[in-house]
């Protein structure tokens, strides 16, 4: 098969011919129609993520076909429509026994603990636990985003949040996850702030629904202020949907009394650990909350909520390219946000235009 690797941390990839991936005994094998580019693949081709042995494929937001079955595996079977979390749970330990697989003791996190999907195949665990079925009517373009930011973005709004209508919600950070989060929480009826240092961003989170626009680029002195002026004194529900110790704390001070901070942006070692405003915590009585992906098991809801069009993912989706221009893309979030606003897809079987477009 054709994998976008790499052999040295933040040295350029190359599209690959490698072996076949082949099912473990309650694994599957997926086509990959469709995978996210994702600012955790770039931590993970930076050197960001412990897990990831070298040489490497990423790509962890991915939707396709069911290729081939493990013979262990009950509920699945090939041609299913098929996503997955990005944390794979093996649904036998504590976590997973007590229904918090996004948890799991002995997660699996394709593109991170083995070969992701940038790549015309890839290799899933615990098939029966893991994998979403893809309904008819959704593009495989949108699940891809569903796994990772959107999902996460769901559960960090509405179970680890717990957003109420009329409510007041600060978005910090509006790349896949935050827009995905400004969606959710105008959905669930919340007022929304959105922050981002970026116009296109920023232009998005409104058309998706944000009441209040701040330009963190205007405001080199912090943000918070002006989150809780928009708010009339700060808000409930505060998101550090970037991941990075100035949005962390940024999103900490714009909250009202008993406010709840979620972080759902990862913080990688490497940028040190956030300074937390903690003296605020205790005089506010705030609440810090951290969410990490989503279940496979709790998806419905959300998929339900797709279904009826009061959630549009597919939205999300700004550009879509070829496996030949994934390393290009990959390398080119070192310099900020990405190609642009919104979520990047790859279509890994999509074979590149004669004219080179
Ligand atoms: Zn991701
Ligand atoms: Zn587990």
């Amino acid at each position: 098969m054709r994998a976008v690797v790499f052999e040295e941390f933040g040295k350029e990839a190359r599209v690959q011919d490698v072996a076949d991936p082949s099912p473990s005994r309650d694994g599957v094998v997926v086509r990959v129609e469709a995978t996210g580019l994702c600012r955790s693949d770039w931590h993970g081709w930076m050197g960001h993520d412990p897990d990831i042995t070298l040489p490497h494929v990423p790509g962890h937001e991915l939707a396709g076909v069911v290729e081939a079955v493990g013979r262990d595996v009950v509920d699945r079977r090939p041609g299913d429509r098929v996503t997955v979390p990005f944390v794979c749970a093996c649904g036998r330990c504590a976590a997973c026994a007590a229904g918090a697989q996004q948890v799991c003791e002995r997660q699996t996190q394709p593109g991170f603990t083995h070969w992701g999907s940038f790549a015309e195949y890839v290799a899933l665990e615990r098939a029966d636990v893991n994998l979403v079925p893809v309904p008819h009517g959704m593009s495989f373009g949108t699940a891809a985003a569903l796994g990772c930011r959107f999902a996460t973005a769901f559960r960090a709004v509405v179970a680890r949040g717990r957003v109420a209508p009329g409510e007041w919600v600060a978005v910090h950070g509006c790349g896949g996850a935050g827009l995905s989060a400004v969606m959710i929480a105008v959905a669930c009826g919340a007022r929304v702030v959105a922050v981002d240092v970026s116009p296109e961003a920023l232009r998005l989170a409104r058309t998706f629904g944000a009441a209040e626009c701040v330009d963190a680029s205007a405001h080199p002195e912090g943000v918070d202020a002006a989150v809780r002026e928009l708010t009339g004194g700060g808000a409930q529900l505060s998101l550090d949907a970037l991941g990075s110790p100035v949005t962390c704390a940024a999103s900490v001070r714009s909250l009202r009394r008993q406010g709840r901070h979620v972080q759902v942006g990862l913080l990688p070692p490497a940028a040190g650990d956030p300074v937390v405003p903690m003296a605020r915590v205790i005089a506010l009585e705030l609440e810090l909350l951290g969410s990490h992906g989503m279940a496979a098991h709790a998806y419905p809801p959300m998929m339900d909520m797709v279904r009826s069009g009061s959630l549009r993912p597919d939205l999300l989706v700004t550009s879509t390219i070829g496996l030949d221009a994934a390393p290009a893309a990959l390398a080119a979030m070192s310099a900020g946000p990405g190609p642009g606003a919104g979520v990047t897809v790859i279509e890994p079987t999509r074979r590149p235009h004669p004219d080179g477009a």
